[in-house]
């Protein structure tokens, strides 16, 4: 099998839960956060300061290593681990959602999305084919459906065709996927699996059914991850598809979507189509109310979330990975976050105050620089403004999820959430 995920503890109170799960470049410790590596690179963090971090596993965007240098030239590289000397694991996106949140450059056909380059105006089209083929020659540990990703506010109707739309494409990527490669060929829809319900002990393997038939690679029925037969397309063991779940805010829509993908049987579910311009109390709402359509023994992955509080409660309402740029992309703008709050560098009040940047974090720089010298820095334009900010938000994102998972471990994260939403 691709991946086994573990669940190490759940709590009692919400749906929180710690786990782990095994993939072909190593073992991530859930509920986990994953920085955004764009282009190959976090961002003004080199990789050693991110091992240093205790980042376990970076996102990639399909759409920008698609355009630049080009997926090709990546697997000539021998993928995009050892392209950006990275070893962990590494999870790419589709890029769809970036050539729909193009708006102008972007045209959703039954086929796949005609787009054009941000760069320089040249016309692709990703299909739920072509984004599978990108993320192998990418060497991604974990791949992501082509979705339909709807702005908010939609219409049922909208984001209905939408909902239908993505069942479609994440049925026609689980076959490209099994085509190109041997890969997670696995009887999809036979009836036969268990939900998982909340009626399995935890510790399962992903897809430990022992009544179904499970094929992991054309050669192999090696079950072990860290003793597979490599890919024969992306040079390692058998990479993973998770399904993205649609459907705005309208639960009917919601439900309609988990219970399609759930027929087609992925390794793990996203909720997608969040963090789009809804209430805060929506998105919360409905990444409850979607997890708990995803079965108990899956990864559940809540796309482009969030703040720090976002992660907390999300938590606690059943989900184990994020993705966000607001840690890089607010540090790059001078946009700190703290235990205290958000912290805008440039503001004339830290002109001279020599405290550190957050009392309560423990990062390099928190334990070196003073407020006054990190406005200066971004004040006058110095690069390593930047540096400095991404590397300790980075680490609060981080710290906040070891904070968080430790508490499931040891049975507090009722508690735990308890008192950071009481802060002020
Ligand atoms: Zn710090």
């Amino acid at each position: 099998m691709p991946i086994k995920f573990e669940i190490l503890a759940e709590d009692k109170v919400t749906r929180a839960r710690a786990g782990l799960l095994h993939t072909p470049h190593g073992v991530i410790e859930t509920p986990v956060f994953m920085p955004v590596g764009t282009g190959g690179t976090v961002k003004g963090m080199t990789q050693d300061e991110l091992e240093a971090l205790g980042v376990q596993i970076l996102l990639g965007n399909t759409y920008h290593l698609y355009l630049r240098p080009g997926h090709e030239l990546i697997r000539e590289a021998g993928g995009l681990h050892r392209f950006m000397s990275w070893p962990h694991p590494i999870l790419t996106d589709s890029g769809g959602f970036q050539v729909m949140s193009l708006k102008s450059l972007g045209r959703v056909t039954e086929d796949g999305v005609w787009f054009r380059s941000h760069l320089d105006g040249s016309s692709h089209f990703l299909s739920p084919e072509r984004t599978v083929e990108i993320q192998l020659a990418l060497g991604s540990d974990i791949m992501m459906c082509l979705d339909e990703c709807v702005e908010y506010p939609a219409s049922h109707e909208t984001l209905g065709r939408a909902v239908s739309l993505t069942t479609r494409w994440a049925k026609r990527a689980k076959e490209a996927l099994a085509r190109d490669t041997g890969c997670g060929t696995r009887d999809a829809g036979d009836g036969t699996r268990d939900s998982g319900r909340g009626n399995r002990g935890a510790g399962l393997e992903v897809g430990d059914s022992g009544a179904e038939t499970e094929t992991t690679h054309p050669e192999s029925q090696i079950t072990d991850p860290r003793s597979r037969t490599p890919c024969p397309v992306s040079r390692v063991p058998c990479p993973v598809l998770f399904g993205i779940v649609q459907g705005g805010t309208d639960k009917e829509l919601r439900r309609q979507s988990a219970e399609e993908l759930l027929d087609l049987d992925f390794e793990g579910y996203a909720v997608g189509g969040l963090a789009v311009g809804e209430p805060k109390s929506e998105m919360y709402d409905t990444a409850q109310f979607t997890a708990e359509l995803l079965p108990r023994d899956r990864p559940r992955y809540l796309m482009g979330v969030g703040t720090p509080e976002d992660l907390l409660e999300g938590v606690a309402r059943g989900i184990d990975m994020f993705d966000c740029v607001m840690p890089t992309r607010n540090a790059r703008n001078a946009c700190a976050f703290t235990s205290e709050g958000k912290v805008i560098l440039k503001n004339a009040r830290y002109a001279r105050d020599d405290g550190p940047l957050d009392p309560s974090c423990t990062c390099a720089v928190c334990r070196r620089y003073s407020r006054r010298y990190l406005r200066h820095l971004f004040v006058t334009g110095e690069m390593l403004g930047a540096i400095l900010a991404t590397h300790h938000n980075l680490h609060f994102y981080l710290d906040t999820m070891r904070r968080i998972r430790q508490s499931l471990l040891s049975g507090e994260f009722a508690e735990f959430h308890c008192r950071v939403r009481a802060r002020p």
